[in-house]
């Protein structure tokens, strides 16, 4: 394969380069969640004042239109400059454009995009995480509106969110993977109650959201009825890619942080210790050669494409590249660190989320055996 970057890609990332420069931000601690994610979203803003968002989205919706090889030069200049992350929207909006009609599409992906209105995903339920097309809240359609009740849970920045991509069982007769739908409602519509949840890393990013008599306007439904679950799939697809969820900005910062601390001696390392780091790197590299290829294969299949379920190999590279960095660093830093509730804490804590959220590793591992090498169902 062939990495070499033609001029458009080049000049890209210089740009890009000269922008971060002046303008990257510094990540404030995430001991006060209130406070980060108000930075995060001014962050989000300016990304998209300077035209860093939505790089690959289609240019009706305010995106830039470049192939979705671009937003791995994009999160790579990100990590390397060590300013925030870049904020995850990816996969909240890919199943608008897929599946969405033109007016949602202008409605609502435009101010996704600008970080004008923020979203948070309703899938996952007490007795519906790997079981998704398990899930038992309810949309029953009373004349024009459909009226909503149930309880999502684990839902990331519920309390910060305008609006919630929710899915909902609309037909109870159905097979349960053709009775879901899926609605964007807005957040402060009421009968919601949001009740934030604390996490190992000490802050409570994910809640419990409850929906009790919550209506929506039918409008409001993406796609037809029952559609749910073709929906459901577009959005976990996109939610395993890295470079979709940001994350290989974020892995190459918390590893450029580290060296900098041996580099400057606060850090010492035996061979030992230079063994492991050696090998969190290459773990990286291999992470970030494979969302290349990814983005590149997307970017050849034509607009609109999918990662498929090719998605599930970058999420176990990237759970493997993720768990074995922080582990890695918070191992080689000082003993005293590890008492500290500090960054570094946070990140290998956090980490060890990674093999759960947007489908657990055990699932990943089930549909590459069964989609792509397709070896039998047990
Ligand atoms: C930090 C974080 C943020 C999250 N954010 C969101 C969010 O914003 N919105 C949202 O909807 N959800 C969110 N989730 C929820 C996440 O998608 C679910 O936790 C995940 O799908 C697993 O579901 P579960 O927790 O119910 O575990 P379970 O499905 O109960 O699984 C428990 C264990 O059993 C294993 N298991 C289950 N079924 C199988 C099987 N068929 N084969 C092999 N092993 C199996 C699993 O791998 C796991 O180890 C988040 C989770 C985390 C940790």
């Amino acid at each position: 394969m062939d990495f070499s970057e033609n001029q458009q890609r080049q000049a890209f990332r210089r740009e890009l380069r000269e922008w971060l420069k002046a303008n990257r931000v510094d990540s404030p601690p995430r001991n006060d969640l209130d406070q980060w994610h108000r930075a995060f979203v001014e962050w989000h803003k300016k990304l998209y004042s300077g035209g860093w968002m939505g790089i690959s989205w289609p240019t009706e919706v305010g995106g830039r239109g470049l192939p979705d090889d671009f937003e791995a030069v994009f999160n790579e200049e990100l990590g390397a400059s060590e300013t925030m992350p870049a904020p995850a929207i990816g996969y909240l909006g890919r199943p608008m454009l897929t599946h969405g009609s033109p007016d949602q599409q202008s409605r609502f992906l435009p101010r996704l995009l600008s970080g004008e209105e923020q979203w948070c995903q309703g899938f996952s339920e007490p007795d519906a995480g790997s079981d998704l097309a398990g899930l038992r809240t309810r949309a029953d359609l009373r004349g024009d509106t459909y009226v909503v009740n149930g309880q999502k849970v684990w839902t990331s920045f519920a309390q910060y969110a305008d609006w919630c991509l929710l899915l909902a069982r609309s037909d109870r007769d159905a097979p349960k993977h053709k009775g879901i739908s899926a609605f964007v409602v807005e957040m402060k519509s009421p009968g919601i109650s949001v009740r934030p949840l604390v996490q190992i890393t000490g802050d409570t990013e994910f809640s419990e959201v409850f929906f009790d008599d919550v209506e929506i306007p039918a409008s409001q439904m993406i796609g037809d009825p029952g559609a749910g679950w073709a929906i459901a799939m577009t959005t976990v697809e996109f939610e395993r890619g890295p470079a979709d969820i940001g994350f290989t900005s974020r892995l190459a910062n918390t590893l450029s942080r580290f060296e900098a601390r041996v580099r400057s001696g606060e850090v010492e390392l035996d061979q030992v210790g230079r063994r492991r780091l050696a090998e969190a790197f290459v773990s990286l590299e291999a992470l970030r050669v494979r969302v290349q290829l990814s983005l590149l294969a997307r970017a050849s299949s034509g607009a609109g494409a999918t990662p498929g379920p090719a998605g599930s190999v970058d999420k176990l590279l990237l759970t493997r590249a993720e768990q074995e960095l922080c582990r890695t660093v918070l191992d080689l830093s000082e003993a005293g660190a590890v008492l500290e509730p500090d960054d570094q804490m946070f990140e290998y804590l956090y980490s060890r989320a990674q093999s759960i959220y947007g489908g657990t590793s055990q699932i990943q591992r089930s549909i590459i055996a069964q989609r792509i090498l397709g070896l039998p169902r047990s």
